[in-house]
């Protein structure tokens, strides 16, 4: 009878053990799913495009929800773009998103008019491709083709010119944009580094993290993609 219990509770002991065993396996597997997950996500919200780094269209599909004043972002950035735009409005700000998703038929169209400028004023085709590409990007080459982009002007100036930096919202922006885990995309005096002028205009979702370190080390997301995923980032420094 002894012996019989003896068995019965190392039977026991041995369940509960190969319960506890399981249970750490799943456990482990759903923590790996969430890490997985999560750096999906974040790799997805830091993808570079720029005028060397191509959107891959192939890998890279866009969700699109629409925001209430009518433009469209992709879904993942719009619930905090939502957010910032109110809590601009409630500062006494009058912020109009001007742009969020084009697609590239519509970039096409843009480039080439800025590219006409240039030819009608005497340059050459590779001047004119070198300039225009400095102010709107070619097509394929343009994040707002990502939906994580947005062109925000104040009310009261539409321009998107430099101007754009002196007014309430652009001012607020560059104050609060990284709570909602926006940047400023091409800040002043980065042109070496991002390919594109200055344009107090234009925000890029990051994600919070990503937004908040990069207005703490004051750089730009090719630095962050560099100095994070090094083995991700083409980083070409234009002449
Ligand atoms: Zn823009």
């Amino acid at each position: 009878m002894r012996a019989y219990e003896k068995n019965r509770n190392s039977m026991i002991r041995l369940g509960i053990l190969c319960g506890v065993l399981c249970l750490a396996v799943v456990g482990l597997l759903v923590f790996r799913v969430l890490i997985w997950s999560e750096n999906r996500q974040q790799t997805r919200l830091l993808v570079l495009v720029n005028d060397w780094n191509g959107v891959d269209s192939a890998n890279f599909k866009v969700k699109l929800q629409k925001l209430q004043c009518g433009a469209e972002v992709d879904t993942h950035c719009a619930s905090d773009l939502e957010q910032m735009l109110t809590d601009c409005r409630l500062a006494g700000c009058d912020p109009v998103v001007v742009c969020g998703y084009r697609d590239r038929e519509e970039q096409k169209k843009l480039y080439e008019k800025e590219y006409s400028l240039y030819i009608e004023q005497g340059k050459t085709c590779d001047e004119a491709t070198v300039l225009s590409s400095r102010k709107v990007a070619r097509p394929g080459r343009s994040e707002h083709e990502l939906g994580l982009s947005v062109d925000i002007v104040d009310g009261s100036y539409r321009e998107l010119d430099q101007k754009q930096e002196e007014t309430h919202t652009a001012k607020w922006l560059r104050e609060n944009a990284e709570r909602y885990g926006f940047v400023l995309r091409y800040p002043e005096n980065s042109e070496s580094v991002t390919g594109m002028v200055y344009q107090p205009w234009h925000y890029r979702y990051v994600g919070k993290m990503a937004a908040e370190q990069m207005k703490e080390l004051g750089i730009c997301l090719e630095e962050y993609v560099q100095m994070f995923f090094s083995e991700k980032a083409v980083i070409v420094h234009k002449k």
